[in-house]
């Protein structure tokens, strides 16, 4: 069998010459051809893959700075919110507090004794705690300025009528026989007809002639209090009929134990008669 093969090469002048290269090397060149063209390929792939997933990797970076500075903007612009509305509660809840305190000086002063809050706000302490211990205290201060609210629209203040004090509370000589007496209200002496006020919301518990009191008129305040207007002359409200703090009641006479045209003014406070002086002449 032939080993060799015969190669001819011609050139541009019409000689030729014949090579003899052996079949072995041959093969062996045309493997290594293969070989190298092989590489070749597969390093071009690569590098153009490689080429391919930097731009990927350059975009992907760019996204994520992109990404982050935004989400570094929309932080600061939620802190900013959120102090505003720190800011915000924190002065209404101060605002809240401070009304809260200055109904509490006015109970206060007018001798009403605030119930203690139930559960764990304060145990057993005074109604009004150190708000600044409870988080941000909204819903404490939110809390307690609704049981005062509750308590003020039931409180019986300010004048039910024009005139002037012509009897205090208390201990006094009684006016038809000198002799001593407890006054459970004050007197509120002007002309017959002065219109009289409801002083706080509530329901008209009873109305007409009382022996001793006249024409009288008795609202219930919520269920704490109730108020009495005695000494009457015109009764202008109903039974169970509901009023508010100013509305008119009756008008003032002299009917029942009475010297002279006056009004008769009781607050009874959970059925025991309380001076109502200090709820009636706030500002004194
Ligand atoms: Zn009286």
């Amino acid at each position: 069998m032939e080993n060799n093969i015969h190669i001819i090469v011609a050139a541009g002048d019409g000689r030729s010459r014949s090579m003899v290269v052996k079949k072995r090397v041959a093969k062996a060149l045309a493997v290594a051809a293969s070989v190298v063209g092989v590489i070749l390929v597969v390093s071009l792939y690569l590098s153009y893959n490689s080429l391919a997933q930097q731009r990927i990797l350059i975009q992907l970076e760019s996204d994520v700075h992109r990404l982050s500075t935004q989400n570094s903007q929309l932080l600061s612009q939620v802190c900013q919110q959120e102090t505003e509305k720190q800011e915000l509660l924190s002065n209404a809840v101060n605002n809240l507090n401070e009304r809260s305190s200055k109904i509490e000086s006015i109970l206060t002063k007018v001798g009403i004794e605030i119930p203690a809050t139930e559960g764990d706000l304060n145990s057993g302490g005074p109604y009004i705690a150190d708000m600044s211990d409870f988080g941000d205290g909204s819903e404490d201060a939110l809390f307690v300025s609704q049981q005062l609210m509750d308590i003020v629209e039931t409180l019986p203040l300010g004048i039910p009528c024009e005139g002037y004090l012509s009897s205090s509370f208390g201990a006094r000589r009684d006016p038809f026989n000198g002799r001593k007496a407890f006054h459970s209200g004050i007197d509120i002496a002007h002309y017959v007809g002065t219109k009289v006020y409801a002083t706080a919301s509530g329901t008209v518990k009873s109305r007409g002639a009382v022996s001793g009191y006249g024409n009288m008129v008795k609202v219930a305040n919520g269920d704490r209090f109730v108020t009495v207007f005695g000494h009457l002359d015109k009764i202008l409200v109903k039974r169970g009929q509901q009023i508010a703090r100013g509305d008119v009641i009756g008008t003032m006479g002299n009917t029942g134990r009475s010297t002279g045209p006056h009004l008769h003014y009781e607050i009874r406070d959970q059925g025991k008669a309380i001076n109502p002086y200090s709820f009636t002449y706030l500002a004194e």
